[in-house]
């Protein structure tokens, strides 16, 4: 039996100790967790010295070693929750990543579709060749041919709030706080499907302060914090969002099309006059409840449709 000790970085610790989490077995005195795989006992110690014994503790402990070192060099340069947004490090756009991105939450009608994907270095070439890029450049068209492509090559998570959802949870909780309870979500709904799999970071497009989005997500059972970066105009840093907004904006275009055939009415994308005139066609046709199926009730597009309809 071969045993070997290394030394871990505190955060890498933390790391290791999620790693095993599910093959833990006891805690020693001054460890912090015990646990046994197919033939490796792995102890970490609370000074970071990790035990690896086994038949396979040298290849186990050298793969945590390796870590350890990518880890540490990375976080020299990791963000702080208090800064305004992240400063990405240098070549970020190459990195392994998982993107989040929402769509549809400025848009009186229709849902609000949150997506995280993943986009492996290896895929890259792959989702620009798709014609991944920001969304905001494609047309309708191009984002509903792109995301279906998308649909069947990349890892991903969709976490849809119809309108009638969102209409139920808005008066407890501010769009922001929502918002960030949905990416939290899609996250780490994300990370545990590609699980093994550790993406090298996770580039959330960016809605409010850092230290807005962790104070939203405190009550949060699970909180992905950990390698998050936070950037305004993320789908430029990497494809990864571009291609979470693709996907998100594709659905956010279904819900406008489906309830557009529910209510037998083109439902326009927006808050603007027109949202205004069409809204009291709803409200003449169906009363509130047609508004609060289509709708997001709380803007004020539904007092100016009311307004109208008495004209
Ligand atoms: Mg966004």
């Amino acid at each position: 039996m071969s045993q070997m000790v290394i030394q871990l970085d505190k955060k890498t610790l933390s790391e290791i100790n999620t790693y095993y989490s599910s093959s833990i077995v006891k805690s020693a005195p001054y460890s912090v967790f015990t646990a046994k795989t197919n033939d490796t006992t792995i102890t970490a110690y609370k000074s970071g010295k990790v035990l690896f014994q086994g038949r396979n503790a040298e290849k186990e402990a050298n793969r945590w070693k390796e870590m350890d070192q990518t880890l540490t060099k990375k976080r020299t340069s990791n963000p702080s929750a208090s800064a305004a947004s992240s400063e990405l490090p240098a070549h970020f756009s190459e990195w392994s990543v998982v993107g989040s991105d929402e769509v549809g939450n400025g848009s009186y009608f229709g849902s609000l579709p949150v997506c995280a994907v993943y986009a492996p270095k290896e895929q890259l070439s792959l989702l620009k060749s798709l014609g991944v890029r920001d969304s905001k450049n494609l047309n309708d068209q191009q984002i509903i041919q792109i995301a279906k492509q998308l649909e069947v090559q990349v890892e991903y998570v969709l976490t849809i709030i119809t309108p009638q959802k969102y209409n139920e949870i808005q008066p407890t909780m501010s769009q922001g706080k929502m918002k960030a309870i949905l990416h939290n979500h899609t996250l780490s709904k994300l990370l545990k499907k590609i699980s093994p799999i550790r993406p090298e970071a996770i580039l959330i497009d960016q809605f409010e302060l850092p230290s807005t989005y962790k104070k939203h997500i405190a009550d949060e059972k699970e909180q992905i914090l950990e390698k998050v970066y936070f950037k305004t105009k993320a789908e430029s840093s990497h494809l990864a969002v571009a291609a979470a907004s693709i996907i998100a904006r594709y659905h956010f275009l279904k819900s406008l099309d489906e309830l557009s055939k529910e209510v037998g009415m083109r439902l326009p994308s927006g808050a603007g006059i027109q949202s205004d005139h069409v809204a009291a066609k709803v409200y003449e046709r169906y009363g509130m409840e047609g508004l609060e199926k289509t709708a997001k009730v709380h803007f004020a597009n539904t007092q100016k449709a009311i307004a109208l309809s008495k004209e």
